[in-house]
């Protein structure tokens, strides 16, 4: 590694991953470790440890995703659906332990800044990325910025009074709980019983079973109800569907995606409608993490 890297830290609903990234997005050495579920002190002592293992001289700040909303006038991480955390100063804390820069960012909008600056966004001035993972991530890029804002977009309405969210979201019908690998799992319980998961029904579908291949088409056709939907509010040049499960169904949700989302957007953009896998795949988080953290580094943040 050159000097001047960067350590990401890509917090998700099931795992943590770290890596040391370069100003360029390609990822170094990285770790994984399941996320702690019981509370913010173990959540803390679960990101001081991967960093510490990857820390060394050459690295020079910190960026770190978490799956929660920010608020941009005090940088407290507000809330998470789908962990019990609330309320944390995450860039006080690692600026306290590590006295480095720190950038921190909601984990869609750090996939939405990969995407845009390493990925399948490249060179578009107006993005819209979704990461379907335990949950429903966003990230919007508009006139060549990221919006640093809330963009909650896996907490819009799909379904008019439909099932309840997940985690500690109280609303229903939302992108989250139709999409997510989560409401995947749930799609292949109710096909096979309690052991059955999201990667169960994907493998099944690509086997030609006719019960996870409609479970797979109704999740793309909500999914493209909704890109159909933020096309309309925001007409951007790509929208990139990532994350685990999203990146992983692909291929076997894309067709229902694109006809929903076609369906659902004005003329003349349902004729050039452009949805795309995302191309970090998985690492889109991590990248996009590294990346604030260069933003922090070079006091963009
Ligand atoms: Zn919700």
């Amino acid at each position: 590694m050159p000097p001047d890297s960067v350590i990401g830290v890509d917090v998700g609903g099931t795992k943590i991953r770290a890596g040391v990234i370069a100003r360029d997005g390609s990822v170094g050495r990285s770790i994984e470790i399941e996320t702690p579920t019981d509370g913010a002190e173990p959540f803390f002592a679960a990101v001081d440890s991967v960093i510490v293992e990857l820390l060394s001289d050459t690295v020079a700040a910190l960026g770190v995703g978490v799956p929660m909303n920010l608020d941009r006038r005090t940088g407290l991480a507000l809330a998470a659906a789908n962990l019990p955390l609330a309320s944390l100063d995450v860039h006080g804390r690692l600026r306290a332990r590590f006295d480095l820069p720190v950038g921190l960012e909601n984990d869609g909008n750090a996939t939405a800044l990969a995407e845009w600056r390493c990925g399948a966004a490249r060179g578009a001035t107006d993005v819209v990325a979704l990461a379907l993972g335990t949950g429903v991530g966003g990230g919007i890029v508009l006139d060549g910025r990221l919006f640093r804002g809330w963009a909650e977009l896996g907490h819009i309405v799909v379904e008019a009074d439909g099932p309840p969210c997940q985690g500690n979201c109280h609303g229903h019908g939302h992108l989250e709980a139709l999409v997510s690998g989560e409401a995947a799992c749930r799609a292949a319980r109710g096909i096979w019983g309690d052991e059955a998961d999201a990667h169960r029904l994907v493998h099944e579908a690509e086997a030609g079973d006719a019960r996870a291949i409609a479970a797979l088409e109704r999740i793309g056709h909500l999914l493209g109800l909704a890109i159909g939907s933020l096309w309309n509010m925001f007409s951007p040049d790509v929208v990139v569907v990532g994350g685990g499960f999203g990146a992983a169904a692909w291929p076997l949700i894309r067709r229902s995606t694109c006809d929903a989302a076609r369906r659902e957007a004005l003329r003349p953009a349902d004729e050039r409608i452009d949805v795309v896998r995302a191309e970090l795949g998985d690492d889109a988080g991590l990248v996009g993490a590294g990346l604030v953290g260069y933003e922090a580094l070079d006091g963009q943040r």
